[in-house]
């Protein structure tokens, strides 16, 4: 490799990386997976390459995004102190992986442990790993019956998929539901986890003898008291899953091609032809108000509201033109233009197959070796 050649490389490591921290979050609200980074990262037979590597948890978003349709993935990585001190990965790798344990992205314990399968114990999320929890289902019972809960990570050609269902939404009424109805923090306030910064976004707690404590200090948490509800919505462009966002109650989100308010949701990037024009900058405004799910509509065009009493009932169009908040109901979706929909992530997306990018550019042709088709 000539040294030109070399620092292409390092750019396009960089430029990946930076690609996969978008997908990674210790938000339990749009987390919808956990993984044990390590177990990821030490994985060598997705790519027979070098013992440790970081780019993997980018097979795993391109995986996952291949699994559920969707290009927006959130993964919640938990990962052991040995991991960010191994002294095989490189420099570069070690300091992305300081920053993100720093600013709360992963979290990051003594050791992981059940950790992961707690997650999920508490969340219903589902798990990706490479060989499932033998041992552990006297503790975890779903363990040996929900299946759907375990997805598991295999070497295939191009360098990884996932085998397994696709996981339902997480049950609201889950045994970690009482838990995350409230606001933790940790007693240290600078904590990256569970800190004072991050009782909006936040990670979910661990429980020891029945008490809630933060994962990564073991210091039982202070109750802050009830937490506001919030709903995930997606947006879909043409079927794909494009982006999520969480609406919380008292507050509201603007959808559009490009709103005024940075809080908002930009779609813009997805838009193509027609619906590039169509969609309005700011086209509707989205609120949570005492239970009530409003839509407003802002656009020069029109929305159309298609309602439904159940994912089995027809819908009937709403065609929203300015006017007062319309209520949406659960199974509601919003149509911006035609093939450019909101709707609730927590209810069945009609989405399609296919589409979704990848999060690696060109790096596994050179930072990782993928396996050869058969082995
Ligand atoms: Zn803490």
């Amino acid at each position: 490799m000539t040294e030109g050649e070399e620092a292409g490389v390092r750019f396009e490591v960089t430029h990946v990386l930076d690609a996969i921290e978008r997908h990674v979050t210790t938000d339990a609200t749009m987390a919808q997976a956990t993984v044990d980074l390590g177990e990821i990262a030490w994985f060598d037979d997705l790519d027979g390459g070098r013992a440790v590597n970081l780019l993997r948890l980018g097979l795993l978003v391109d995986a996952l995004s291949r699994h559920l349709g969707e290009d927006s993935v959130m993964i919640y990585p938990v990962a052991g102190r040995d991991l960010l001190s191994d002294q095989d990965l490189t420099s570069k790798e070690r300091m992305v992986l300081g920053r993100w344990a720093g600013d709360g992205l992963i979290e990051v314990l003594p050791a992981v442990g059940d950790r992961v399968v707690e997650i999920d114990d508490l969340t219903g999320l589902p798990v990706v790993s490479r060989d499932g929890y033998p041992g552990w289902e006297s503790r975890y019972p779903w363990l040996r019956t929900q299946t759907d809960r375990l997805l598991r990570l295999v070497p295939a050609e191009g360098g990884a998929r996932i085998v397994g269902g696709v996981p339902g939404p997480p049950k609201p009424d889950g045994p970690g539901a009482t838990l995350l109805a409230r606001i933790w923090r940790c007693p240290r306030r600078d904590c990256p986890t569970l800190g004072e910064h991050r009782l909006e976004s936040q990670a979910v707690p661990g429980i020891r003898s029945g008490v809630p404590v933060c994962p990564r200090h073991d210091e039982p948490l202070v109750n802050v008291g009830p937490r506001a509800p919030a709903i995930v919505f997606a947006v879909l462009v043409d079927g794909v899953v494009r982006t999520r966002f969480a609406l919380r109650a008292g507050r509201s989100v603007v959808v559009g091609r490009s709103p005024d308010d940075p809080d908002g949701v930009r779609i813009g990037p997805w838009l193509a032809g027609e619906a590039a024009s169509m969609v309005s900058r700011n086209h509707v405004r989205l609120e949570l108000r005492d239970d009530m799910l409003l839509v407003s509509d802002m656009s020069t065009n029109g929305t159309v509201v298609r309602s439904r009493n159940s994912p089995f009932t027809a819908a009937d169009e709403v065609h929203l033109g300015g006017g007062p908040p319309y209520p949406l109901k659960p199974w509601d979706s919003i149509e911006l233009h035609q093939g450019v929909v909101v709707a609730r992530a927590d209810r069945n997306l009609a989405r399609s197959v296919g589409g979704p990018g990848s999060v690696m550019g060109d790096a596994p042709t050179i930072a990782l070796r993928p396996p050869p088709v058969a082995r």
